[in-house]
């Protein structure tokens, strides 16, 4: 079902937001020296719209959480001094008062916040009446409706400049992301809301600085509007998030060798074939991945059934399992006897997996 929100046409007001959208800055305000000196290098490569991170949600305690308001009287200099505007993450109506006082143009919801309805409402109500730029960052967990119902919910407040970050999702099998893109999730928003811009954060779903380019490129080949990129003066020093940030150099090199396939903003539904052949390959990818980790755990199926003496196929198990995966699938749109095809395949690859585990050694 498409959700039609009031979306304004123009994300920030007089910026040329044309694609890609670029906002680069650090993952946190550090100094003021930090800051202008990030800032004034960002503003000569042309980015338009400096992030900082002035309150920091951790996820452990005892990390640096942010050097609080005085980073914005910096924030303030910045604008000042390079034309930029300037984009804070907001967590509470606290942050939205203090961000509004001192003319920031862009607040962000952070990942931890998008996922508390409870959060999420009061800061929308604490927006009501003003005109500000709104992006709410996917919720941590991979769920498209509480993303869409955080969106929802800042929309109604009449907050019409909105837009999403996608920045992954959190998995408990550690891959090579810090934060799984799951890409198939701001597909599965892009669909539902078409005239949504959505910005791509390669940094927090890399967590590397290596991977950043690759992210990049896949973001435009799919198509999305932006990118948000953690950049700062001298990375390595960095009192937050050092391995996933780059100086601006390094983002100047990364967005002089993007390669834009469309240039074609304002007509999000001519999707391009080769982007539709993109978006299956990345599906693809994610399928086999998928079946990896579930050998993986077959194996240790089989690790277990070995310690236990325990025959590998126990037919009701699998008799209740495949009954139960037709009826997922014919839920999904996919028919009872292609879900019989593969599932078969799987489970006789589970078991090559599981007898490899038993009889070794
Ligand atoms: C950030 O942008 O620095 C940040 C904390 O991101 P997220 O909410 O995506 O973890
Ligand atoms: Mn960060």
């Amino acid at each position: 079902m498409i959700i039609h929100l009031n979306i304004s046409d123009e994300l920030i007001p007089e910026m040329d937001c044309s694609k890609p959208l670029i906002m680069a800055g650090p993952c946190s305000a550090e100094t003021e020296l930090q800051v202008m000196n990030t800032a004034l290098r960002l503003a000569k490569i042309g980015v338009k719209v400096f992030r900082a991170g002035i309150w920091k949600p951790r996820t452990r305690p005892n990390a640096f959480e942010g050097v609080g308001s005085e980073g914005l009287v910096w924030l303030k200099q910045v604008k000042e001094e390079t034309g930029m505007r300037t984009a804070i993450e907001v967590a509470n109506v606290k942050h939205v008062y203090e961000a509004l006082k001192n003319n920031i143009d862009v607040l962000w919801i952070g990942a931890r916040t998008s996922a508390n309805p409870f959060a999420v409402q009061e800061i929308a109500d604490s927006l009501k009446g003003v005109d500000i730029t709104v992006l709410v960052k996917n919720p941590v967990n991979p769920d498209v409706e509480l993303w869409i119902g955080a969106l929802e919910r800042i929309n109604a407040a009449g907050i019409t400049r909105i837009g999403a970050i996608h920045r992954g999702f959190s998995d408990y099998a550690k891959g090579q992301y810090r934060n799984n893109p799951q890409w198939s999730i701001p597909i599965e928003l892009r669909r539902r809301i078409p005239n949504l811009p959505i910005i791509v954060d390669p940094s927090h779903i890399a967590g590397r600085r290596d991977l950043i380019m690759d992210l990049s490129q896949y973001a435009m080949d799919l198509d999305f509007d932006g990118l948000i990129i953690e950049s700062h003066c001298d990375p390595d020093k960095a009192w937050s998030d050092a391995a996933q940030q780059i100086v601006p150099e390094h983002l100047d090199y990364i967005l002089k060798n993007l390669i834009l396939r469309s240039q074609d903003v304002n007509n999000k539904q001519s999707v391009t074939l080769e982007e539709l052949r993109v978006q299956i390959d990345k599906l693809d990818d994610e399928v086999l991945k998928l079946m990896e980790q579930r050998m993986n755990v077959a194996e240790k199926i089989g690790q277990f059934k070995k310690e236990n003496n325990v025959t590998i196929l126990q037919s009701s198990r699998w008799d209740m399992l495949l009954k139960q995966r037709i009826n997922t699938g014919l839920s999904k749109g996919l028919s009872a006897d292609f879900v019989q095809k593969i599932y078969s395949a799987i489970h006789e690859e589970s078991i090559q997996h599981q007898k490899a585990v038993m009889n070794n050694g």
